[in-house]
């Protein structure tokens, strides 16, 4: 049933549905960008927001001092000093003092438990000169979380006798139960139902473009209200003053001056106090004040960070995951690691660039967890495919081995077999050459071919069983103790005749050297093949000049000659096996491809190297270095 093509169908099945085509690639980016763009992220896009408001607030491009709004805190070392918390009656003399410093507007920030909001200590007569003396101030306010709904404005009132005090709506907000829901303070609230909050109307005073509040930037609705986003001011943006000194009157009489003050306590006595901030999400990461302060400046400033809309965060949330996947899927992993590294970077970097610059709130957190997600996704796919790539890399591999060692094989045995009857054919030449009969003139040309022929057949054969003796690794060396002018000298001897024939004249500049260790047999074969190459390759009557000298450590032999070159293509090839030059190719110049390849490695087996220079039309020069 499991027969062999069964299986090969459902490999190659298999093989098809892995080489999806590019779209189908293209799709499943878009549809894992598209899902992932659908998820509520709001945790992990407010804490990528939060970091890049803390890095906003490193940067060295915004103001270093409001030139709005100063604080004044009651802390433990008010409490220290009064020897307890200040009463109605320390405030009312506080209030004194304050006016007397001329400040915009005051805002008392106290947001007492149970909604009794203001809860110092006094009797009815001290809450009086309270009342009193915050009155003689001009714009006097009582900060409240409270929200009157539409109908019942102006109903929030304090207990009498502070019921004659501006009470008004000043409220945080934090996400508690909406968006991060990880309880920083991220918002302001512009109006709530159609009713200003405190801050805007304040802070119109300052910025007159406000007034209409439809020109406050980045306003968005949440339920009944209309909110924006706050532009944190990292700590000793806001001028920080003690209750205590403004009752001592050792405040620089012009600090306050149209300036908003803030009143508030930091205490640590009440987590109300306190506001987790992107900055710090400590429970007591910022003062109740301070973030008000903050609001206030953001207002002033009108520059609430904004996001940016929907359709450019799926669009980058899109590419990201159109990029991941190629990436994943095209790059080699080395090259895709850096690249998903630099696209992490570029994404982190152009975000917070765009909030510090531009307070634009770019969605980060989508394309991050895209980069995450399809990577992890599509790398076992990517396995998968490289795993059975580097299986057929394998099989195929096997395959040529084989098919190699056939092909050495064949050849062996054919040259070896065919050894036999050359060698006949070579001795019964020589008989009919040395035969008393005469011959006439054509039959001894006839004979003469025979014999030219076979001797170059002769050669062939054992080029071959040469290389097939390399291939199967079978070559030892036998070194002996040679001069090598020597070994040049038998070389020469060997081709007079052949360059007598062309009649080229073979010149020697040989320096006198120590022997070296060499294997004779193959070492003549190297120099023979030079000195062949260089007769055979070479136009009559030129000359081939053979040099030999020691350099250093080592014997150099040069095998110079003024023939037709080698054409710069074709140098980097001669030395592979049965290669030639086209030019030599087109002639009647017999030959294997099979000499400098052999003269290679031989050469190499002694340690040696072979090199050519040469010039189309002019010569060639080879050089054989080998060690003493
Ligand atoms: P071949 O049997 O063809 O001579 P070789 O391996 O000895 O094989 O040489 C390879 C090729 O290098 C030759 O075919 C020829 O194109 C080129 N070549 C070698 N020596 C010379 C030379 N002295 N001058 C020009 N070309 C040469």
């Amino acid at each position: 049933m499991f027969t062999k093509s069964y299986f090969s169908n459902l490999i190659s099945n298999f093989k098809k549905q892995l080489n999806l085509s590019l779209f189908l690639k293209l799709a499943f980016a878009i549809l894992a960008g598209a899902s992932i763009s659908y998820l509520k992220l709001e945790y992990l896009e407010s804490y990528t927001y939060d970091l890049r408001l803390l890095i906003k607030s490193k940067t060295p491009f915004r103001e270093k001092l409001s030139k709005h709004i100063k604080i004044i805190i009651i802390d433990t070392t008010t409490i220290e000093k009064l020897k307890a918390e200040p009463t109605f009656s320390d405030h009312a003399r506080f209030l004194k003092m304050l006016k007397a410093l001329n400040p915009q507007y005051v805002v008392y920030d106290f947001r007492s438990e149970a909604g009794n909001l203001i809860d110092f200590q006094g009797n009815e007569e001290e809450k009086l000169e309270f009342v009193n003396e915050a009155k003689k101030i001009p714009n006097f306010f009582i900060g409240t979380n409270e929200l009157n709904l539409r109908g019942t404005e102006n109903k929030l009132k304090l207990n009498a006798p502070l019921d004659t005090l501006e009470l008004r709506s000043c409220p945080r907000t934090s996400d508690i139960s909406l968006y991060a829901k990880d309880g920083v303070s991220r918002r302001l609230m512009v109006s709530y139902q159609g009713q200003a909050m405190l801050q805007p109307i304040i802070a119109s005073y300052y910025n007159e473009s406000i007034a209409n509040q439809a020109n406050i930037r980045g306003l968005f609705d949440v339920l009944d209200s209309k909110q924006a986003y706050i532009d944190f001011h990292p700590k000793g943006f806001f001028e920080i003053f003690k209750f205590e000194d403004v009752l001592d009157g050792t405040i620089n009489p012009n600090v306050f001056e149209n300036q908003i003050v803030l009143v508030g306590s930091d205490t640590g006595k009440s987590s109300k106090d306190y506001a987790m901030t992107p900055y710090s999400r400590e429970v007591t990461g910022m003062t109740s004040t301070e973030l008000q302060a903050n609001i206030f400046q953001t207002l002033i400033d009108n520059n609430s960070p904004v996001k940016t809309p929907n359709g450019i965060n799926i669009l980058v949330t899109l590419l990201t995951s159109i990029l991941t996947v190629y990436v994943v899927l095209a790059l080699k992993p080395s090259r895709g690691l850096i690249i998903m590294a630099a696209m992490f970077s570029a994404l982190v970097l152009i975000s917070t660039s765009l909030l510090v610059f531009f307070n634009l709130w770019i969605d980060l957190a989508h394309p991050l967890l895209t980069i995450f997600l399809c990577y992890y996704f599509f790398i076992p796919y990517r396995l998968i495919i490289e795993n059975r790539r580097s299986w057929e890399y394998i099989q195929k591999n096997k395959l040529l081995q084989q098919v190699e060692e056939l092909k050495t094989n064949f050849i062996s045995m054919m040259s070896h077999d065919l050894k036999t009857p050359i060698a006949r054919i070579q001795g019964m030449t020589e008989v009919i050459l040395k035969d008393q009969v005469p011959l006439s003139s054509t039959q001894r040309e006839a004979v003469d071919t025979i014999k030219g022929s076979s001797d170059d057949l002769l050669k062939f054969i054992n080029s071959i069983l040469q290389y097939g003796r390399i291939e199967s690794q079978g070559v030892e060396l036998h070194k002996q103790s040679k001069d090598i002018n020597v070994l040049l000298q038998d070389v020469i001897k060997k081709h007079e005749f052949l360059a007598k024939v062309k009649k080229i004249k073979i010149k020697t500049e040989f320096e006198p050297m120590f022997p070296v260790q060499v294997d004779v047999d193959l070492m003549k074969q190297v120099l023979s093949n030079l000195v062949e190459n260089a007769i055979k390759y070479s136009s009559e009557e030129s000359t081939v000049t053979v040099k030999s000298r020691e350099e250093g450590s080592n014997v150099i032999i040069e095998v110079e000659d003024q023939g037709m070159g080698i054409p710069a293509e074709d140098l980097p090839n001669i030395f592979m096996k049965f290669y030639r030059s086209q030019n030599v190719k087109t002639s009647t110049i017999k030959g294997t491809g099979l000499g400098l390849y052999l003269a290679q490695y031989f050469t190499k087996l002694h340690n040696g190297e072979i090199s050519v220079t040469s010039e189309p039309g002019k010569g060639s020069v080879f050089k054989v270095t080998l060690p003493a």
